[in-house]
């Protein structure tokens, strides 16, 4: 599933490649893909003959504004990925088919240099937005200072691990990120959000931005070590994990250190 870190690798892909290059046409050949009542003719018209001036990401949505018009929302859902004149951002997503298949590219920019962008999705979960409503995401995770995190843990009585991964609150925590922050922080997911003391905020906050961090620089939510919180026994005390149902998520923690 193409998290944060997937995301922004598709981000530097596209702020590396995809700016200053006029775009010669957008190829929508899936109608399910296009979200918010666009129309391919009404991104067509919007795009067509523009360059995109930034590459932005907001959790997991990244966004390409175009110079003088409109910025398209892109979203990658379940399996979708980015290949940018035929090189993908993220090699191989965990639960994305390995065939590959140009059939499932679903909404496609052509550039007048040649070039191609082009999101290509087997599922088809994900989705493109023209002007999407970047205010109904919170601030992203990976820039999500300490009194962020505070206002969006304030007063909740939800689980703490729900009220991470709510995107309105916070954009860009998914299920496995929240599980390898709260561990290492050593905070109980199912505690009220609004129960955490101010030294335990400072600590979350700490181990929720190095998380992430340590995610990009991996290059990906599922490259790595975070497997080892499925392996049944914590890795700090070797206590065995409990593994149960957290805001409608499955989530694993340690009995022991996590309070
Ligand atoms: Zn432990």
């Amino acid at each position: 599933v193409p998290e944060l870190p997937e995301v922004e690798a598709y981000r530097r892909l596209l702020a590396a490649h995809a700016l200053g290059r006029p775009v010669a046409d957008v190829l929508a050949p899936d109608p399910w893909y296009l979200k918010g009542g666009a129309s391919g003719r009404a991104v067509r018209l919007a795009v067509r003959g523009r360059q995109f001036s930034a590459a932005r990401r907001i959790g997991k949505l990244a966004l390409l504004d175009t110079k003088g018009g409109p910025t398209l929302g892109l979203h990658f859902g379940m399996t979708g990925r980015l290949l940018l004149d035929g090189v993908a951002g993220v090699d191989r997503l965990q639960y994305a088919s390995s065939r590959d298949n140009p059939a499932w590219d679903r909404f496609v920019i052509t550039f007048a240099d040649g070039g191609r962008l082009a999101m290509r999705d087997p599922r088809r979960l994900g989705g493109v937005w023209l002007d999407p409503d970047e205010g109904r995401l919170g601030p992203d995770a990976l820039t999500l200072s300490p009194g962020q995190l505070r206002d969006a843990l304030a007063g909740s009585h939800a689980p703490l691990k729900a009220r991470l991964m709510d995107q309105r609150r916070i954009a860009g925590v998914g299920n496995l990120m929240a599980d390898e922050a709260l561990w290492r922080a050593g905070l109980h997911p199912a505690r009220a959000a609004g129960s955490l003391s101010a030294a335990e905020e400072r600590r979350l906050h700490r181990h929720l931005r190095a998380t992430v961090d340590d995610l990009i620089a991996r290059g990906g939510s599922h490259a790595g070590d975070l497997a080892r919180l499925l392996n049944g026994r914590c890795p700090r005390d070797g206590e065995a994990l409990v593994r149960a149902t957290v805001g409608g998520r499955t989530t694993f923690w340690c009995p022991h250190h996590q309070r």
